[in-house]
């Protein structure tokens, strides 16, 4: 199976759509154990998104798309997502440079490349309660499956689910990393903002691909 640079601006489209929806939730999420600002940043920074992808040219590649999008996720996004996602976003355009179409295996090159970005960018491991207690697990699941030969449609909903389990996991564990960590063990209890923000970008993915 093969994703069409197409295939790739309906999954930008998607999370910005996603997004939207979901500003207040975000926010909600954020204003337990951070600053109240998560859907706010994250919304301002795909409305970006979405108006500098309409304007870059016709013939750009999905590399080319995805370092847009990082960059413009840098330059609007607030906060400390905004230089985690715009990392992730350009390391995975740096990993799939000059293609116009992507295999499998571009798509499990594109995960990696984004969670080491994220991890370089922010020093946080997994269960220090941030996005990468989602993106670390749906990376494995979806690596794991296409591994075993499982379709890429079926191999993205692995990936759901497991980022779905590591966002609700974050419930239980407190923040070492990010604002939230200054709320110590008061921060267990809540599910991490970041962690729900790349569940639905994960999520978002693969409704796309599964249509
Ligand atoms: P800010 O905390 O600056 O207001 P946001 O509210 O937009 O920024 O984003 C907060 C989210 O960023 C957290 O929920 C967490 O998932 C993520 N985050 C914060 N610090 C780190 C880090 N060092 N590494 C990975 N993710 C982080
Ligand atoms: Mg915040
Ligand atoms: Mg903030």
């Amino acid at each position: 199976m093969v994703i069409t640079k197409e295939d790739v601006l309906k999954v930008i489209d998607k999370i910005v759509e996603v997004i939207r929806e979901n500003k207040e939730y975000l926010t909600e999420l954020d204003s337990a154990i951070g600053d109240a600002d998560h859907g706010i940043n994250m919304d301002r920074g795909f409305e970006a998104v979405k108006q500098k992808l309409a304007t870059i040219p016709e013939n750009s590649d999905i590399g080319t798309i995805l370092k847009t999008v990082g960059m413009t996720l840098v330059s609007t996004v607030g906060g400390a997502s905004g230089p985690l996602y715009g990392t992730a976003f350009m390391r995975a355009g740096q990993a799939v440079q000059g293609k116009t179409e992507l295999t499998e295996e571009d798509v499990v090159k594109i995960f990696e490349a984004a969670l080491q970005g994220i991890k370089d960018r922010g020093k946080a491991q997994a269960g220090d309660k941030t996005m990468i207690d989602s993106i670390e697990p749906a990376y494995k699941a979806l690596k794991e499956s296409l591994e075993n030969n499982i379709a890429l449609p079926e191999a993205l909903k692995r990936a759901v689910n497991a980022a779905k389990e590591g966002m609700e996991y974050t419930k239980n564990i407190s923040a070492r990393k990010g604002r939230a960590s200054y709320l110590g063990e008061r921060s267990i209890g809540h599910i991490d903002p970041g962690a729900t923000s790349s569940y639905l970008m994960i999520k978002a993915l693969a409704d796309v691909i599964n249509l």
